[in-house]
């Protein structure tokens, strides 16, 4: 497999339609290619069910894809999302828990419906998964059917108004321990990285979730600042984790989309895929020390 030059360019975190992105797998896939991106993950939130569309897709642009998904976990009553890349998108605990989580998300959008229903807002469960049109829907869905049905101006205000915690509509989600997600990641050939750790705003998880076997943290986000990136950066060099980055694109859901405005350096790839190749011929082993990361490449771009 040839490396990735120190110039080219991946984007490890993006959504799809088969979760709460607006872009098909190859829609996306051709927005990678417009950016030039070299390599691309597709990290749909607790499903893996556009991994071959998206394989293909990236194929056909020459684009070296490399699957993925997002957990939705939780340490210590904090939820925390937990990226899988190299996963094995056959693997059958692996398929078997993500169903699990797909059964809670969709009695999940009744459950909100009705809370919605009770304030006097007459959405129907049907519009939302009309709207969604894939088994892991979630809260933008129903903030995107409420935008759609007229009761608000936008996804912002659906979340302000009814989505978010302590909001008439806010059903907690269905969660899996960090330990178990790490474990299932592991189980299906994967590497575990901590998604977007500037959001949860809480370092103090990186120790215990590093003891539980993680092997990397999303330093480059989109939410991060530089200074963030850079601090992060300084945290992986310290705990000897791999660097991963994205831009957690989510399509046209909220304003323009958003691949191509954190772009991950080809030296960081080349890492990652190191480490998965000497994990995959001795899984047993412990992943190899790892050189100090320098912190130079960053792309990280707010908006
Ligand atoms: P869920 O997984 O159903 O709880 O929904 C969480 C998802 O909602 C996140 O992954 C984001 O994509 C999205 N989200 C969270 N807050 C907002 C917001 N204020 N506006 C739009 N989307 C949001
Ligand atoms: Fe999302
Ligand atoms: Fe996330
Ligand atoms: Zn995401």
């Amino acid at each position: 497999m040839s490396q990735a030059s120190e110039k080219s360019f991946a984007d490890l975190h993006l959504h799809t339609n088969f979760s709460d992105g607006t872009f098909t797998p190859e829609e996306l896939a051709a927005r990678g290619a417009k950016v030039g991106l070299a390599a691309m993950s597709l990290t749909d939130h607790d499903t893996v069910e556009g991994a071959e569309r998206m394989a293909a897709a990236c194929r056909e642009h020459g684009i070296e894809f490399i699957s993925g998904t997002e957990l939705t976990a939780e340490l210590e009553h904090t939820e925390l999302h937990l990226l899988g890349y190299f996963i094995d998108t056959q693997n059958p605990k692996l398929l078997a828990e993500l169903k699990k989580f797909q059964a809670v998300r969709q009695s999940r959008i009744h459950e909100m419906v009705e809370k919605l229903n009770k304030v006097n807002i007459p959405l129907k469960a049907e519009a939302v998964f009309a709207l969604a049109n894939c088994r892991s829907p979630g809260r933008p869905h129903v903030g995107r059917a409420l935008v759609e049905a007229g009761y608000c101006k936008n996804l912002d205000e659906a979340f302000d108004r009814f989505l978010k915690r302590h909001r008439p509509a806010f059903v907690p989600k269905h969660k899996i321990s960090a330990r178990d997600a790490i474990g299932l990641i592991h189980g299906a050939g994967g590497l575990a990285v901590l998604a977007h750790p500037g959001l949860n705003r809480n370092d103090a998880m990186i120790p215990p979730l590093v003891d539980q076997g993680l092997d990397g943290i999303e330093c480059f986000h989109t939410k991060h600042t530089p200074a963030a990136s850079e601090r992060y950066l300084a945290i992986a060099a310290r705990h000897n984790l791999l660097v991963t980055g994205g831009s957690d694109c989510h399509g046209f859901s909220k304003g323009k989309p958003l691949i191509g405005t954190v772009k991950l350096a080809g030296q960081y790839l080349n890492k990652l895929k190191d480490a998965h190749r000497a994990k995959s011929s001795n899984p047993q082993s412990a992943i190899a020390p790892r050189a100090v990361q320098e912190p130079t490449v960053l792309t990280a771009n707010p908006q």
